[in-house]
């Protein structure tokens, strides 16, 4: 029987056992519970929910709830485990965590195609002709990191990840924001939220008061000076987020004539231009608090984010430079990368991303081609954002349209999640057949 070896029996891991064990493959599942647990593991089980117990909205008209559906379609266990497992949460899909795990530890423990080894694995393994799929999360362990490290480059593999706000173009006021870079490189590709004096002194003030998600007890701030938290960079004085990320200087504002007093820049996030980011605001203020304090800047008072800001610590690759976009590494076809390691956010897009590489390693083991999402599909606009995005630039993200292709016609904002997820799911349909997923 074909076989493939899975390190990582997390979200990620266990969809892709359960994916190539359903494609007949004999799956080797290595997790390093109970012997070592990382510093937010407790349970011996497998697909542990480390902290919310919610996989978020299910309304199929957001593109949380489109990458839902098109995993049920594709017969992913974690979601089957989540319906039954459901506890009521509005319009969220939330699990009873323990149930949940408990349902999908047992699903690995009696198929038969799955054996369930645990112990840490060190080294990545050598190349081979064998397939194996690197699922070991967020918080992967310390050896197994620095081999990682070897093979992909330290610089490209990051413990931290500083995520910066990103803003839809279109919730901007375009009356008060204005387009214009620093040096005058790359036109159109910075816009400007002005402030006076006083709008500046209001919104510090906010900041500075704000609430914060506390860190954990294993996030010892260790952060780096070029990617200070916001409310870090404001505490050491009132002027420093003018002479920082706010700096107005050769930012004339082209209706006066004048510099602001501070400026909030916002880069193109897309080819597109439909987001833009909010230049140096990574912070962890809580997103309720990040709605509030970031709609009193200039031109964002109707602001809608596609993502929120945060900070955590994270393991993650720079997908952009190692990854194809069937999640096999550009240098060893023989490997795959999957879950929040391969750089998205958020539970069900590691799954996903477990889903895929599952579903991948099983193709690569059985002589078939490996596959990828089209990219009108909640799974392929990850696999577009992994594999798309500027490198140098690269943070994870959760899913969400902006990372969706451009309109090809003008289409009213009302219509849009619901036409995206006709075509997502229209396109998806057709994926499936043609490659016999
Ligand atoms: P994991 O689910 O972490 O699975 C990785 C598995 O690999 C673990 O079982 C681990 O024991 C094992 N492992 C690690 N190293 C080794 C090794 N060397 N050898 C063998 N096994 C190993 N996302 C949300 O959507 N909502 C949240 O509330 C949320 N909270 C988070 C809180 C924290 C503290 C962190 C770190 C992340 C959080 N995330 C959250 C982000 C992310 O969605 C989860 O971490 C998710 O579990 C990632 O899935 P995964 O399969 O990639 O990794």
């Amino acid at each position: 029987k074909p076989s493939l070896t899975i390190i990582g029996g997390g979200l990620a891991g266990c969809e892709a056992a359960w994916q190539a064990a359903c494609r007949k493959c004999r799956v080797t599942l290595i997790d390093m519970k109970p012997h070592t647990f990382s510093p937010a593991h407790n349970s011996e089980a497998l697909a542990e929910l480390v902290c919310s117990n919610s996989f978020r909205s299910n309304d199929l008209h957001s593109a949380v709830g489109l990458l839902k559906e098109e995993m049920r379609r594709c017969n992913s266990l974690i979601m089957t485990a989540a319906e039954k497992t459901a506890v009521p949460a509005g319009k969220a899909l939330a699990v009873d965590r323990e149930q949940f795990a408990g349902k999908i530890t047992e699903e690995m423990e009696k198929h038969p195609l799955i054996e369930i080894i645990r112990e840490e694995v060190t080294r990545m393994p050598e190349e081979s002709s064998s397939v194996t799929i690197l699922a070991t999360g967020p918080l992967t362990s310390e050896p197994l990191a620095q081999s990682l490290a070897e093979l992909t480059g330290r610089e490209r593999l990051s413990f931290y990840d500083a995520i910066a706000p990103i803003v839809y173009a279109e919730s901007l006021d375009m009356n008060i924001v204005y387009c214009k870079s620093r040096y005058d490189d790359g036109p159109g590709d910075y816009l400007n939220c002005p402030m006076d004096r006083e709008s500046y002194l209001q919104f510090i003030e906010e900041l500075a008061n704000g609430k914060y998600v506390p860190l954990k007890q294993f996030e010892e701030a260790k952060y780096f000076e070029g990617c200070l938290p916001v409310e870090i960079i404001l505490s050491r004085g009132v002027d420093t987020l003018r002479y920082g990320p706010m700096k107005p200087v050769g930012l004339e504002d082209p209706k006066t004539g004048k510099i602001p007093y501070a400026v909030v820049q916002l880069r193109k996030e897309n080819r597109e231009g439909t987001t833009y980011n909010m230049v140096g605001f990574q912070t962890k203020l809580t997103y309720r608090e990040q709605k509030r304090i970031f709609r009193m800047i200039p031109g964002m008072e109707q602001a809608e984010f596609a993502r929120y800001g945060s900070i955590h610590r994270n393991t993650f690759i720079c997908a952009p430079e190692l990854l194809e976009p069937t999640l096999q590494f550009k240098k060893r076809p023989d490997l795959l990368l999957a879950g929040q390691l391969s750089g998205v956010e958020g539970y069900i897009e590691s799954a996903a991303m477990g889903m895929l590489a599952g579903i991948n390693g099983a193709r690569l083991s059985t002589g078939q081609s490996p596959v990828v999402p089209p990219p009108e599909t909640a799974l392929g606009a990850l696999i577009s954002h992994l594999t798309m995005s500027e490198a140098e630039k690269f943070q994870p993200s959760n899913v969400n349209f902006g990372l969706f292709p451009p309109w090809k016609k003008k289409v009213p904002k009302k219509l849009r999640p619901k036409l995206r997820a006709q075509a997502g799911l229209a396109e998806l349909e057709l994926w499936m057949q043609k490659e016999n997923i």
